[in-house]
């Protein structure tokens, strides 16, 4: 059974399998980015742009605003999750306040690169 990944109510959930798995709400600790100029990002999720599956992970970038300067945007691709068991469609969320690293994909063109 192929994963199905959907955003759902204008971005501010990430569904898998039908189910809804994460409400953007969040607070995100991004490290390693590029998105403002914080060492530390302490990014307020406030919608997903971008779902991508790229087993088993699910990625996503996020549209927000990092809390401690202000800066407003949308993140580079950040790990949202995992499909451990395609079968079945069990899904795992990542924990929004340990530690991400957003990392630009590659093998994908975006339009805006
Ligand atoms: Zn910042």
């Amino acid at each position: 059974m192929p994963t199905s990944v959907h955003q759902l109510d204008d971005g501010a959930w990430l569904s898998v399998n039908d189910t809804r798995q994460i409400n953007v709400s969040d607070l995100w600790w991004l490290a390693r980015h590029d998105f403002c100029s914080c060492e530390m990002a302490d990014f307020l999720a406030e919608g997903f742009v971008d779902i991508g599956v790229d087993y088993p992970n699910i990625e996503g970038r996020i549209a927000g605003q990092c809390i401690e300067c202000g800066e407003s945007g949308v993140t580079d691709w950040l790990t949202l999750g995992r499909v451990v068991d395609p079968e079945a469609g069990r899904f795992f969320g990542v924990d929004p306040g340990s530690v991400h690293v957003p990392v630009r994909r590659r093998r994908l063109a975006l339009p805006d690169e």
